[in-house]
């Protein structure tokens, strides 16, 4: 992979003030991004995507990548890019307050989409801080926030999801290398990713949770090969990722050698914080399924009523309990079943979304009539039961809350 050298942010001299680092964002922003136009949204006008997945070409992924990687390295290079990262690895090393202010102030402009490194930089660039070598730290971390680099989840294998410790990908030790066979699938990003955080089995003979070890893994690398899985919805966002004979560097370890099930769960919680967290993903506006109820003369339907104010109460709660969650980040505490609970209140309020809408449209949600902001849902529908099997599926998540939150008696460990 070809990558230039970034700027070295970490030699900004002092701390400023809130209100100069505001002040500071506004003028980086003013000068390289346009004020997002205040929008009433009006039904019938704009783009009718409510897509949960993307649908592009080889191509279109391509051409996006170049501009989400053209928009990462301005703000990385201007030094808002790893805001709260420590300054030796090229975050600007203040507080997470600093963080919410560009949070605040950025999203008053368009800029390009930065999904792309959702995985990355939510998932597996704290778990290298947390368990990478100082190699593995200076080698990836500065340029996974700068974007020149994507990085991939490769967790799940053909007969190992939500047991996810019965996995059997091997890595065995060869003098300072270990070499890695075995299959890895429903991996999102892999064919745009230029490194992964992978878990294998180590050692076969020790119980299931405790043979496993952790390592970051050049996807491109000889004897990686990623092959597209399309999914229901006609995209191909995610793989199956084949490893035959492949050589990481000791160096490239996570954690310690049969460690690697706590170095998992760093991941687990930081993505379930991440889905849970709205991490890119947004609930259609209440607004546009009033409008989509208004369109078809449903809106005083009491029923429709009912559906609609119970989506938007459920989501001002999973509201609160996300800010209870990032206030314990913010105070250093680890958030816990939080981000089980953010996780399934949003997949449930995706199901209750698309309840409504079919109940608002009915057949025109699976026969395309060309008519405006109806089998344009279809999309949406076909991608919600994705959500609620990625990052942990209701049914696990449901199983954690009534074990941690409600205290009741732990499933029967299988024999
Ligand atoms: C959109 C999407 C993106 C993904 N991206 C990635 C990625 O980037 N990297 C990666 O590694 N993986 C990824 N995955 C895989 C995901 O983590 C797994 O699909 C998930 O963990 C479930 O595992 P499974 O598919 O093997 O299903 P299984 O674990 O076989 O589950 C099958 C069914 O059994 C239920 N079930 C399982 N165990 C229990 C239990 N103990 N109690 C009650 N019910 C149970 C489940 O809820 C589910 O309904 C992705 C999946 C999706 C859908």
């Amino acid at each position: 992979m070809t990558v230039t050298e970034p700027a070295d942010t970490t030699r900004m001299a002092g701390v400023p003030t809130p209100e100069a680092f505001e002040a500071e964002a506004r003028a980086f922003l003013d000068s390289t991004a346009m004020k997002r136009p205040e929008e009433a949204f009006v039904w019938g006008q704009g783009s009718d995507d409510v897509s949960l997945f993307p649908e592009k070409t080889p191509q279109q992924e391509e051409a996006d990548l170049d501009v989400s990687r053209t928009w990462a390295k301005q703000v990385f290079d201007a030094g808002f890019g790893w805001i709260t990262g420590p300054t030796e690895h090229g975050g600007r090393g203040l507080p997470p307050e600093y963080q919410r202010i560009w949070g605040r102030v950025s999203a008053e402009y368009r800029t390009p989409s930065q999904s792309i490194y959702g995985i990355g930089l939510g998932m597996v660039a704290p778990t290298i801080l947390a368990h990478g070598t100082d190699e593995v730290k200076r080698a990836y971390l500065r340029k996974m926030w700068r974007g020149d680099i994507v990085a991939c989840q490769l967790f799940s294998e053909p007969s190992s999801g939500s047991d996810l410790a019965s996995l059997q990908t091997r890595a065995v030790k060869d003098g300072d290398e270990w070499i890695l066979n075995g299959q890895k699938v429903w991996t999102s990003g892999a064919q745009v990713s230029d490194i992964g955080e992978i878990i294998c089995r180590t050692d076969p003979d020790l119980p299931k949770h405790r043979g496993l070890t952790g390592f970051v893994v050049d996807m491109h690398a000889p004897g990686v090969e990623v092959r597209p899985l399309r999914q229901m919805t006609g995209g191909a966002s995610f793989n199956e990722v084949f490893f035959a004979d492949v050589r990481v560097p000791d160096s490239h370890l996570l954690g310690e050698v049969n460690g690697g099930w706590t170095v998992a769960l760093t991941t687990l919680m930081n993505e379930r914080a991440s889905i849970g967290g709205g991490g890119g993903i947004s609930l259609p506006q209440s607004t546009r399924l009033i409008e989509a109820a208004r369109s078809v003369g449903k809106q005083d339907d009491p029923l429709i009523r009912q559906q609609l104010a119970e989506i938007v109460i459920n989501e001002r709660v999973a509201g609160y309990t996300n800010r209870r969650a990032m206030a314990k980040i913010a105070a250093g505490q680890l958030p816990g079943p939080e981000m089980s609970l953010g996780k399934l209140s949003l997949t449930a309020n995706m199901v209750r979304t698309y309840e409504v809408v079919s109940s608002i449209f009915g057949p025109a949600l699976v026969a395309d009539t060309g008519a405006w902001g109806t089998y344009a849902w279809n999309q949406y529908l076909t991608g919600v039961p994705g959500m609620r099997i990625a990052g942990g599926s209701d049914e696990v998540m449901r199983n954690i809350l009534g074990e941690r939150v409600l205290g009741l008696p732990k499933e029967p460990a299988p024999k």
